[in-house]
């Protein structure tokens, strides 16, 4: 129970840190084993994932213990089977961690509210409609953030916005919140993420505080969750938040929601809720069109006070990555390297700096590849590179091949070995299938690029 607490600290620490999918890919099923003379073991849901936190995020691990007063020496991983229901095993005798001082083992209420965590979770004013550039793409979901500012509960309940990583939903549902907020000083806003929701009710029920938690969402006159994806699979939480919903929709509170997809596409969700998500206004996000992109770079470039050469702004907004969010980082690291060498930015400092990031790690290989999207679809590496017809397994295998010629371009008789198929005329014909389709299913579209973001962080 201790255990559990200080580890949850500890992610609470790392998240802020991170960006949300890799947090969520790497550490949602992460634990603390054993804490004890200076060792410290800690849980991790498979070898993949213990490999790469281990190489990447131990020193990170390892500072965040520190910092929160654990003595550790040495950190070891070890793969565990996390258990799908919220019951832990109590196997692991509290005394373990004596070492660890008070403040670790404060009420399960105290965490979520500890310093950092505050701004994700509730309202964070950097988010404005005003330095929101509205253009083809996201206007649609502008329009109607719009509406449901000036009235609130009537028109759009719930308002659903979903799209690909990057282009914006935080961002709106977060400005709505604010100029709700504005309007009404009063008002209860409230904004969630909704793995911080998922954490907030675990510890509820450890505590037996559920009730204090059902009445903190169930009295909230504006409800903002974000990321309902992950809502999937996850019953007694979506048995919660049907509650919540129907509470605040009676009473014509809003609520407004983002996902990475429509709900009828998010699988394990229960219907009754994939019917209430869309009883409202559902809309569909798009990464902008180029003039926007444009007046993004510009818009963001004028924060920190540059003004950039158009060709510069163009040669961004077409080069410089696939959703907004990459956009922004390429225009930062832009800026940072001409601030610090106290250079004008140029289309060619620009294009030498977004062709280093463009190569491929040298060390991805094939078979990371097929683990990667194997695992996105959630489904074994053996069916992957199997002979099952399932569809199930056969559109991940198409992915798979398709990930294989965009991102290595391998040959198709390559692919067609490395998926453990003879004929190169199928790897083919599924790379151009998930080609033609993903510029169309935008579900499928949302799954390749976070594929994609998971292999390049
Ligand atoms: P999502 O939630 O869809 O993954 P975010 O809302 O986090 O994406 O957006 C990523 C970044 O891009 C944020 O910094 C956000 O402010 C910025 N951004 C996205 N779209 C726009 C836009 N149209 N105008 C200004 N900034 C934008
Ligand atoms: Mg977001």
């Amino acid at each position: 129970m201790q255990q559990d607490k200080v580890w949850q600290a500890i992610l609470g620490e790392i998240e802020v840190t991170l960006t949300r999918a890799i947090f969520h890919t790497y550490f949602s099923n992460t634990s603390l084993v054993k804490q004890a003379d200076g060792l410290v073991v800690v849980g991790v849901g498979n070898i993949f994932i213990k490999n790469h936190i281990e190489k990447n995020y131990g020193d990170l691990i390892i500072k965040t213990l520190q910092k929160q007063g654990v003595k550790v020496d040495r950190v070891e991983y070890t793969t565990v089977v996390v258990p799908q229901k919220r019951e832990q095993p109590k196997s692991a005798p509290d005394g373990q961690l004596s070492a660890v001082p008070a403040t670790q083992t404060m009420p399960a209420g105290g965490l979520v509210s500890t310093g950092s965590n505050n701004l994700r979770q509730g309202l964070n004013d950097r988010y404005t409609l005003d330095n929101f550039v509205v253009g083809d793409g996201n206007d649609v979901a502008f329009a109607a953030c719009q509406a449901v500012t000036q009235h609130p509960g009537a028109k759009y309940n719930p308002l659903y916005l979903y799209g690909g990583v990057g282009i914006g939903k935080t961002h709106l549902i977060q400005a709505v919140g604010n100029a709700l907020q504005a309007r009404n000083p009063q008002a209860k806003v409230l904004y969630i993420a909704t793995e911080q929701f998922v954490r907030e009710f675990v510890q509820a029920l450890r505590g037996r505080t559920a009730a204090t938690f059902a009445n903190k969402y169930r009295s909230a006159d504006v409800l903002i969750v974000d990321d309902v994806q992950f809502l999937a699979n996850k019953d007694k939480i979506q048995e919660e938040f049907f509650h919540t919903f129907n509470t605040l929709h009676q009473a014509n509170k809003q609520i407004i929601m983002s996902s990475d997809k429509q709900p009828r596409d998010i699988a394990g969700l229960e219907d009754r809720l994939r019917s209430r998500f869309s009883g409202g206004m559902s809309i569909d996000m798009q990464v902008p069109d180029f003039e926007t992109r444009c007046a993004i770079i510009q818009t963001k470039a004028e924060v920190h006070q540059s003004e950039l050469d158009p060709e510069v702004v163009e040669y961004l907004a077409t080069n410089g990555q696939v959703n907004i969010r990459e956009l922004e980082g390429a225009l930062n690291q832009l800026l940072a390297w001409c601030d610090v060498r106290g250079l004008v930015p140029t289309v060619a400092i620009a294009a030498s700096l977004l062709q280093v990031n463009k190569s491929r790690p040298k060390h991805l290989s094939a078979k990371q590849i097929i683990e990667r999207t194997a695992r996105h679809f959630r489904i074994p590496m053996e069916d992957i590179v199997g002979s099952k017809r399932d569809k199930d397994i056969v559109v991940p295998r198409q992915v798979a091949m398709y990930m294989l010629h965009e991102e290595l371009r391998l040959s198709y008789p390559k692919i067609a070995r490395e998926l453990g198929r003879k004929d190169h005329t199928t790897a083919m014909h599924s790379v151009r299938k998930i080609a033609r389709e993903s510029q169309i299913d935008s579900s499928l579209r949302s799954a390749i690029t976070e594929i994609k973001e998971h292999l390049y962080v």
